[in-house]
């Protein structure tokens, strides 16, 4: 599907559109388990995501059709008009949210594609949020500024999805800008543009295609280790409001504190939050061997000390080693999903049709392989 096309569906259902508008996926370079410890993400827009047309059509109702789903969905705007298909809950609640905060809009008409994979980690959901908030703002003039555009996204996740998540993704679709990647402090909101122009080398996800089933909540017990760390610190330092604040001097001083477990999800926490910033100084000087080496160590710090890999990911990880591929590690929560690689051009060939080969040999899937290239966000295509 191109975008000529797209205004073709369009056509058929509804008539011209006045407007066509596209926003990203992402992907998250290094920082993971970072957010609900006050740390910094590290996230960047992508060449893949939802692409919509659009026209307002004088009514209070709102017809979309979703191009992938070959589906077409008829809602109000008003709370009781919650639509049946689980996609078009996005869009409700974007219109949901804005109404909430004061925006006056009426009824549209909308078609729209997406190249985001569904549910691989690189947020579709956050992509399909962006692209109709963004849109909406712009036909109805609302002059919502940028950071509410994303607050909008994620609170329909949370009220209208039922997805507790963090502002990451949203952000990273709206804010996001070509050859650069964000940081973002998860505590202040604050956020920074770092460049990003790996000449020479591509960014590759592999994705798994396994999801274990979680047992006993294990993200909510590492939350409350977390916490427990942080806590017996801020007792001998009470400026650490969370472990992004501690260093591991001040761990060590509590070590004989907390149990074992609570210690090394700490460890793996404060070394993340100092390989973020790490990399972030080797990007400036466009050190990509440097940002590769942490992108390892984060995955075996996941891995051995945070305990969110699996077999899967972790051999995915050994083939990135084998094939001389310059970064790697798992990207999201883990237990599952995608690696993302940092690969020379040179290695790409073969790393690809190796990992392929050796993960299908030893676990019989085929696993996916996405290139991503770091590009803006939300925009007005025309
Ligand atoms: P992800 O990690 O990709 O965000 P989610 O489960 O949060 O996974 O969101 C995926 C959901 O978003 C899909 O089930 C669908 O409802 C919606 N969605 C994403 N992309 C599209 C698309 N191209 N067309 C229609 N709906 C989409
Ligand atoms: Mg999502």
């Amino acid at each position: 599907m191109d975008i000529a096309q797209l205004k073709d569906v369009f056509q058929k259902h509804y008539g011209a559109p006045d407007a066509v508008y596209s926003s990203p996926g992402r992907i998250n370079l290094i920082g993971e388990h970072t957010d609900y410890n006050g740390g910094f993400v590290l996230p960047g827009a992508i060449d893949k995501g939802i692409t919509l047309a659009i026209k307002a059509n004088g009514t209070d109702k709102i017809r979309v059709f979703s191009v992938d789903y070959n589906e077409s969905s008829e809602f109000g705007m008003s709370e009781a008009d919650k639509p049946a298909q689980p996609w078009a809950k996005y869009i409700f609640g974007v219109v949901r949210e804005i109404e909430k905060r004061g925006g006056k809009i009426k009824g549209f008409d909308a078609a729209f594609y997406g190249d985001v994979p569904l549910g691989a980690g690189l947020s579709s959901s956050a992509a399909l949020e962006s692209a109709f908030v963004f849109a909406l703002d712009d036909i109805y003039g609302l002059g919502i500024d940028k950071f509410e555009l994303a607050k909008i996204g994620q609170a329909t996740e949370h009220n209208y999805v039922g997805v507790k998540c963090g502002i990451m993704d949203q952000f990273a679709s709206i804010f996001g800008k070509k050859g650069n990647l964000i940081r973002l402090d998860c505590r202040s909101l604050e956020h920074q543009y770092v460049p990003f122009n790996p000449a020479g080398y591509k960014l590759v996800l592999i994705d798994s295609c396994v999801k274990h089933e979680l047992v006993n909540n294990p993200y909510n017990r590492r939350r409350e280790s977390c916490e427990a760390a942080a806590a017996a610190i801020r007792k001998r330092h009470p400026e650490v409001e969370f472990l992004r604040d501690a260093s591991f001097a001040m761990l060590e001083e509590v070590k004989s504190e907390i149990c074992e477990e609570d210690y090394i999800r700490a460890e793996f926490v404060i070394g993340e939050v100092q390989r973020l910033l790490d990399a972030c100084d080797a990007l400036v000087k466009d050190d990509y061997v440097t940002v590769g080496q942490k992108m390892y160590e984060t995955h075996a710090g996941l891995s051995k000390l945070y305990e969110v890999s699996c077999e899967e990911l972790d051999f995915l990880n050994d083939c990135a080693k084998k094939y001389s591929v310059t970064g790697s590690r798992i990207m999201g929560g883990g237990f599952g999903g995608c690696t993302i690689n940092l690969v020379e051009e040179s290695k790409y060939a073969s790393f690809i049709s190796g990992a392929i080969a050796d993960y299908k040999a030893k676990f019989s899937i085929e696993p996916k392989v996405y290139d991503v290239v770091i590009s803006d966000g939300a925009r007005k295509i025309e």
